[in-house]
C-alpha cells in the first residue's frame, strides 16, 4: 500500500504494508518467469514489485533499500531482460569485492541459462583474466570503482557501450571514497543511458549525485530511511571493555545452535576475537582487510556452508555478506557511525527470516546508543549482564572437552597445579590482550 505519493514519482511504503502481487504482473517475459519459478522465487519482494515495471520501461530509479530486501534482483531482472532484447551493456558499480561476487552469483543464477556473460572487475587479484573477460564482450560488467578506473586509465575498458548504469550500495561507495571515480564514470558514460541507484540511506551527497546525473528518477523507498530490519530483535549489554570477551564466551554458549556474525571495529580486534574464540573450541573464521582476496572468499564460503559457525568481520569487509542462516549478529564494538549499525543488523533477518542483534556498549558509549535509537526510531532494551560473564575467561576455555592445541602439545599436567596455573595465565593473557586491543582500537585500524 502506498502511504504517500509526493509529486509523481515518490512512493513511501513499508514492507508489511504492500501487497506485492505476482511476478506475472510486472512486465517480465514468459521465459524469464519460468526461470524465476524454477529457482524458487514465487512472489516479488516489495522493492522488486515497485522497481521492475518502471525499470523495464527504461526509467531511471533511485531505490532506498537495505540489503536483504531483494534489491539485487529488483535491478537484475529488468537489466537481464533489457539486455536480452537490445544492444548495449550493463555496468554495475559496487563498493566491495564480496558484493561484486555476490551480485554476479545472483545474476548468473537467473541469467546463466540465457547465455549471460558477466565480467567481475575487482581489486586484490590479477587484472589479466579480467581484461580477457572484458574483451569477450560481456553483457554485464560488475565492478568496484577503483579497479574499473585503473583499467579505464590503461585503456582496457571503455564506457561507450554502457546502456544501463547501476550503483549498488551507493552510500557505502561514497563512504569508502569512490566519489571521484563515480563522477568520472557518470561523465564518460553515454548520455542516453538508463541509471539506477540503490542505497540504504540517502545522505545529501547521494541526492546531489542523483539530481546531477539522473533524469527524473522514480524514487522508491522501502521502509523509512534508517529503519532497521523489522524482523530483527535487538538488545544491548552495557559492559566494560575488559569484560567484553567474557560476555562473548557466555553468549556463544547460550546461542550454541546459532550461526553468528560478530563485528569488530578494527581488523586487529577481529583477529584477536577470532583467535580467542577459536581457542575456546568454536568453529570460527574472520574477514577483514588484512586477509587476501582468496582468504576472504574461503572464509565466506566456509561460513555459508556451515564449516564455521561464527564469522568475525569489520564493517567494510562485511558489506555484501548474504548468508541467509545468520541468526545472530553481535556488535562486539559499536560501529563508528549509526548508519553502519543498520547495515550490520541487516545481515540477519534476511529474506523474511527472523534474527537477533546484540550490541556491547561500554559505559562511555551510551550517547552512541542514543544516536542509533534516534536513527532507527526505536528504544533498545538494555539487559542485565549474565552472571557467567563475570567468571574468569579460563573457565570457558577448557569447557569444550577437546584439548586446545596448546594443551595438546603441553603434555599432561597434575590436576590442581595445572588448573590454577591455567586460570592465572588466562587472566594475564586476557589482560594483555585487552590492552593490545585498546591500542589497536586507538589507532582506528579496520
Ligand atoms: P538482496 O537484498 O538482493 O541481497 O537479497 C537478499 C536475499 O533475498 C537473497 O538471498 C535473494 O536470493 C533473496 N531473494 C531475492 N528476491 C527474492 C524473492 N522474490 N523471493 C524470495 N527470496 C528472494
Amino acid at each position: 500500500m502506498t502511504l504517500g505519493n509526493v509529486g509523481s514519482h515518490i512512493f513511501f511504503m513499508t514492507e508489511k504494508q504492500i501487497d506485492t502481487g505476482r511476478f506475472d504482473d510486472l512486465g517480465i517475459k514468459k521465459n524469464f518467469l519460468e526461470i524465476l519459478k524454477n529457482k524458487g522465487f514465487e512472489k516479488p519482494t516489495p522493492i522488486q514489485h515497485q522497481v521492475i515495471p518502471g525499470a523495464l520501461e527504461g526509467k531511471d530509479v533511485v531505490g532506498i533499500a537495505q540489503t536483504g530486501t531483494g534489491k539485487t534482483l529488483a535491478y537484475g531482472i529488468p537489466l537481464i531482460q533489457l539486455l536480452s532484447s537490445q544492444k548495449g551493456q550493463g555496468l554495475i558499480l559496487v563498493p566491495t569485492r564480496e558484493l561484486a561476487q555476490q551480485v554476479a552469483d545472483a545474476l548468473k543464477q537467473i541469467g546463466g541459462s540465457l547465455g549471460l556473460r558477466i565480467a567481475v572487475i575487482i581489486g586484490g587479484v590479477s587484472s589479466r583474466p579480467q581484461i580477457k573477460d572484458l574483451r569477450n564482450n560481456p553483457h554485464i560488467v560488475i565492478a568496484t570503482p577503483g579497479r574499473l578506473d585503473d583499467l579505464m586509465e590503461q585503456r582496457q575498458y571503455r564506457l561507450d557501450k554502457v546502456s544501463v548504469l547501476i550503483l549498488d550500495e551507493a552510500d557505502r561507495m561514497l563512504d569508502v571514497g569512490f566519489l571521484p571515480q563515480i563522477k568520472r564514470i557518470f561523465k564518460l558514460a553515454p548520455a542516453n543511458k538508463q541509471t539506477m541507484l540503490f542505497s540504504a540511506t540517502m545522505p545529501s551527497s547521494i541526492s546531489s549525485l542523483a539530481s546531477a546525473f539522473m533524469k527524473m528518477p522514480l524514487r522508491i523507498e522501502i521502509a523509512p530511511q534508517g529503519t532497521s530490519a523489522e524482523n530483527v530483535e535487538q538488545e544491548v549489554f552495557v559492559v566494560s571493555k575488559p569484560d567484553k570477551m567474557r560476555l562473548l564466551y557466555s553468549l556463544l554458549k547460550t546461542y550454541r545452535e546459532d550461526t553468528i556474525l560478530i563485528f569488530s571495529r578494527t581488523k586487529h580486534g577481529a583477529k584477536r576475537i577470532t583467535r580467542d574464540i577459536n581457542d575456546a573450541g568454536h568453529t570460527v573464521t574472520e574477514i577483514h582487510s588484512n586477509r587476501t582476496q582468496g582468504q576472504r572468499k574461503a572464509s565466506l564460503e566456509g561460513f555459508s556452508r556451515g564449516r564455521f559457525r561464527i564469522m568475525v568481520a569489520t564493517d567494510i569487509a562485511a558489506r555484501g555478506i548474504d548468508v541467509k542462516q545468520i541468526s545472530l549478529v553481535i556488535n562486539f564494538d559499536l560501529p563508528d557511525n549509526s548508519e553502519d549499525y543498520v547495515h550490520r543488523i541487516g545481515r540477519t533477518g534476511r529474506a523474511g527470516r527472523s534474527g537477533k542483534a546484540i550490541s556491547f556498549v561500554t559505559p562511555s558509549e551510551k550517547m552512541d546508543i542514543r544516536k542509533i535509537e534516534r536513527l532507527i526510531r526505536k528504544t533498545l532494551p538494555i539487559l542485565d549482564l549474565p552472571i557467567i560473564a563475570r567468571e574468569p575467561v579460563s573457565n570457558f576455555v577448557p569447557d569444550r572437552g577437546v584439548p586446545t592445541s596448546r594443551q595438546n602439545f603441553g603434555g599432561q599436567r597434575r590436576r590442581g597445579q595445572g588448573q590454577s596455573q591455567g586460570q592465572n595465565q588466562g587472566r594475564r593473557r586476557n589482560f594483555r590482550r585487552d590492552r593490545q586491543y585498546g591500542r589497536s582500537q586507538a589507532r582506528g585500524e579496520r
